[in-house]
């Protein structure tokens, strides 16, 4: 591309650009406050008409900032429970939010919980910023949590760092106008921003299945303007934009970069963490779907199995009637671990099966909350159904890994098991085509089978794989040769196989692990 082309494309850019709202997730352990903080600056920031007409919880929802003067910006917060989204997107290395506040209880410091967001923070790259809440009770200690902070790499500001923190109260509102303050600075800082000509694109961070409106979705829209009439497309699924609201459950007809919007009509419930595109029509919308569904097909290329990589983390939450029982089903489920499997306790104790309890699952992908007789709280089972949160309660200790053992299989990644179907050697050379070749050979051991993949092994190396096909005994086509036999073949390889090389013929098959 000429230089005054390029120059000229970065001007037409720069054009389109426009300032956008910075998109909020509020973390930290469970009962620091982070439900709280976000009721009170839904309470207080958000304009009378939109929080008078909340009629549900969407799962984010846009705080306006400013004076009596007048609004200075807004600001999306997510307040999905237990963050799903963000751990979600995390473990699909895409990012949700722009900015993180990490809430931190003065009197409690820093819990597990909280190191889990500072490391999810971290790695999602985005700029936090502590709030210290509950200062208003009598034992808050802002500096043993200050040190605590400091202890896990996190130092403040005030402590010659860069991380800005702000003491609240998310009970009596005390602090949080400036906490709002220092988040609208540090969101200057970021400079976000989205294309307004652009269509929407963004993320699901929430969906469920309406029983008297179908599938339902909640989005950020991270650039670009979502707009009534066009077709989003998630995944496999898609919707037409035509129940079309914003967070507040009004009806609107767009919806623009940095705002949350709920759309409805999804063919397939969307996944949660998935990113979305738009398009003009239904046709372009199939179409989208069909390049993804051929970009997800597995291809040929791929040898490596996921046996031997790092082990998978299952998250467990276990409620017992007492502590003593809950310790030795802790110690139960312990034994199923082993090189390729890793079972994370999450929480162990005595009690009903509760909501925090969910909310802690729901931070996690793949939890699963196990219980021993105790029963469930009356809001669990809906709650733990939305999230797809696996829940089952048990009378007798054994049963438990047992059932446990199966959840875990369904969560594995499937395994690639190759077996060696036989081996040919290759005597001769008929066509070489840049991706395929036509070969004649002869079958050593085992059978030579069209269809399979094959490895290339000249002189006892590696070079090579491929795919058979077109196999042919004596001029017919076939769809197997055994030992001993001559064959011709056209071999799908990018690699130019030459005469005295071998095949070792692989058939790959999918299993589920065992554990
Ligand atoms: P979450 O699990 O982090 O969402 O925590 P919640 O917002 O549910 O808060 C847990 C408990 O702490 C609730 O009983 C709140 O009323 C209480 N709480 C939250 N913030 C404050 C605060 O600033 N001061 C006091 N005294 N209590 C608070």
């Amino acid at each position: 591309m000429s230089r005054s082309k390029n120059m000229e494309q970065n001007t037409k850019q720069n054009k389109e650009l426009t300032k956008r709202n910075p998109i909020v997730v509020v973390m930290g352990h469970i009962d620091h406050g982070k439900t709280t903080l976000l009721d009170y600056i839904r309470k207080t920031n958000v304009a009378e008409k939109e929080s008078g007409g909340i009629t549900q919880h969407i799962g984010a929802y846009e705080a306006i900032l400013g004076s009596k003067d007048g609004e200075s910006g807004k600001i999306t917060f997510i307040d999905t429970p237990g963050h799903e989204a963000f751990s979600k997107m995390r473990s699909r290395g895409a990012r949700v939010a722009d900015l993180a506040i990490l809430v931190v209880a003065a009197d409690d410091g820093v819990k597990p919980q909280t190191k889990e967001a500072l490391e999810a923070i971290k790695s999602a790259g985005i700029p936090f910023i502590v709030a210290l809440n509950k200062m208003d009770k009598p034992g808050a200690n802002a500096e043993k949590t200050k040190k605590d902070l400091a202890e896990n790499d996190a130092l403040i500001e005030e402590w010659g760092g860069k991380i800005p923190l702000v003491p609240i109260s998310a009970k009596t509102g005390e602090g949080v106008s400036e906490l709002l303050e220092v988040l609208a600075i540090a969101s200057d800082i970021e400079d976000l921003k989205a294309d307004s000509q652009a269509k929407a694109s963004g993320v699901v961070i929430e969906s469920h299945l309406d029983s008297k409106r179908g599938n339902t979705a909640t989005l950020i829209i991270q650039n670009g303007i979502l707009r009534q009439g066009e077709y989003i497309v998630i995944g496999k699924s898609f919707s037409p934009v035509r129940i079309f609201e914003d967070f507040a459950g009004h009806t609107v007809k767009e919806a623009l970069y940095g705002q949350p919007a709920r759309v409805v009509g999804f063919n397939i419930l969307p996944e949660v963490g998935l990113m979305f595109q738009t398009v003009d029509s239904k046709k372009e919308a199939e179409e989208l779907i069909r390049q993804e569904t051929a970009k997800t097909e597995p291809s040929f290329v791929r040898t490596e199995s996921t046996a031997g990589e790092t082990a998978f983390e299952i998250p467990v939450i276990i409620k017992a009637d007492v502590a003593g029982s809950a310790e030795a089903i802790e110690n139960e489920i312990k034994k199923l671990e082993s090189e390729k499997l890793k079972i994370k306790i999450l929480r162990s104790g005595a009690g009903p099966i509760n909501e925090d309890d969910v909310k802690l699952a729901s931070s996690s992908p793949d939890s699963i909350i196990v219980g021993f007789k105790v029963r469930l709280d009356k809001t669990v089972p809906e709650l733990a159904e939305r999230f797809k949160t696996a829940i089952k309660t048990f009378e007798i200790i054994y049963e438990i890994t047992d059932w446990l053992r199966e959840e875990i299989k369904n969560r594995l990644p499937e395994e690639i098991i190759e077996k060696e179907l036989g081996r040919a050697k290759i005597l001769k050379i008929f066509k070489q085509g840049a991706k395929d070749q036509i070969v004649g050979g002869r079958v050593l051991s085992g059978v030579v089978v069209s269809g399979k993949k094959f490895r290339i092994k000249r002189r006892a190396n590696i070079l090579g794989e491929g795919r058979i096909q077109e196999l042919e005994q004596n001029k017919t086509r076939t769809p197997q040769v055994e030992e001993g036999k001559e064959f011709g073949v056209r071999l799908f390889s990018k690699l130019a196989l030459a005469e005295g090389d071998e095949i070792e013929v692989i058939e790959e098959e999918k299993i589920k692990p065992d554990i």
